[in-house]
C-alpha cells in the first residue's frame, strides 16, 4: 500500500463518524488532503472550527439534495455562511426513487447555490448527481460560467456522453472505490482524462473491508485507478495532487 501523505480525499463526511473530532484528527495525521463536506449549513460552524485547526482538512458548506424536502428553508443559512468558505458541498440533485418527489425543490436550491457561487466567484463545488446528470449539467451550464467557479462531480454515474459534456463544461471528477468496482461505470471512468481526475472516499458511505472508509483508505482508490489506467499508483497519486493544485489555482 502506498503512503497516505499527499493523497487527496475530495469528498468525505467527517461529521457523520461516531467521533467527529477524532475523525478530523485521523485525517490530519494521515496527511491526506480531506474535503469535509456537510449535508446542512447547520453543520458548517463546527466543521469549519475543527478544520481550521488542521493543515490538511478543509470544510465545505453544503445542503444535500436528499435533505432538501425537509430543509429547503436552510438555504438562507447557507447564504449567510458562503463568504466564510471557498468550498461548497455537498450540493446537487438526486432523482433516485426515494428523493424524486422533491426534485423541483432540489432544482430551486441547486440553482440558487450556483447563482450564489457565480456572484461570489472562485468557489469549488462538490456535486451529487444521482440519476440526474443531464439536469445537473444543464443547471451548471446556465448558472455558473466557467470563469466564476469550478465543479467537481462526486461519484458521477452518468453515461460516457454525459461525462464528455461535463468535461466540455470544465468539470472535474472525484472517483471512489464504489465507481471502480462497478462494471457499468468503470468504462466511463476509463474515459476521463487524467488531468481532470481527483479521488474521494465518500466515507462513511463506502466501505473498506468490513468497516466504513476513512480518508486514508483513499490509498486503495489510487491503487485501483492505477490498475485501471495501467500506471504505477505513485504516478496516479502525483497526478491527482497536481490536479488539486491546478484546481486550487
Ligand atoms: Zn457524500
Amino acid at each position: 500500500m502506498i503512503a497516505t501523505a499527499g493523497l487527496v480525499d475530495f469528498h468525505c463526511h467527517l461529521d457523520l463518524y461516531p467521533d467527529h473530532a477524532a475523525a478530523v484528527q485521523d485525517a490530519e495525521a494521515s496527511g491526506v488532503f480531506t474535503l469535509a463536506v456537510t449535508t446542512t449549513p447547520r453543520a458548517w460552524p463546527r466543521n469549519h472550527e475543527l478544520a481550521q485547526r488542521t493543515k490538511h482538512v478543509r470544510a465545505a458548506l453544503g445542503l444535500h439534495p436528499q435533505l432538501v424536502a425537509e430543509r429547503e428553508s436552510e438555504i438562507e443559512l447557507w447564504d449567510r455562511h458562503l463568504a466564510e468558505t471557498r468550498y461548497v458541498g455537498e450540493v446537487g440533485l438526486d432523482a433516485g426513487p426515494r428523493f424524486f418527489r422533491s426534485l423541483d425543490a432540489q432544482k430551486r436550491v441547486f440553482q440558487h447555490v450556483l447563482e450564489g457561487c457565480a456572484r461570489a466567484g472562485d468557489k469549488i463545488i462538490t456535486v451529487h448527481s444521482i440519476r440526474s446528470a443531464k439536469a445537473v449539467l444543464d443547471l451548471v451550464e446556465m448558472n455558473l460560467p466557467p470563469d466564476r467557479g469550478k465543479i467537481v462531480l462526486h461519484w458521477f454515474t452518468g453515461t460516457k456522453r454525459e461525462a464528455e459534456r461535463a468535461l466540455e463544461l470544465g468539470c472535474y471528477f472525484s472517483i471512489n472505490a464504489g465507481m471502480l468496482g462497478n462494471d457499468r461505470h468503470a468504462p466511463m471512468v476509463q474515459a476521463i482524462p487524467l488531468d481532470r481526475m481527483l479521488t474521494e472516499t465518500d466515507g462513511p458511505f463506502t466501505r473498506t473491508g468490513d468497516r466504513p472508509s476513512q480518508p486514508s483508505d483513499v490509498a486503495s482508490v489510487v491503487e485501483e485507478l492505477g490498475r485501471l489506467r495501467r500506471l504505477p499508483a505513485r504516478d496516479v497519486a502525483n497526478l491527482v495532487r497536481d490536479n488539486l493544485r491546478t484546481l486550487l489555482g
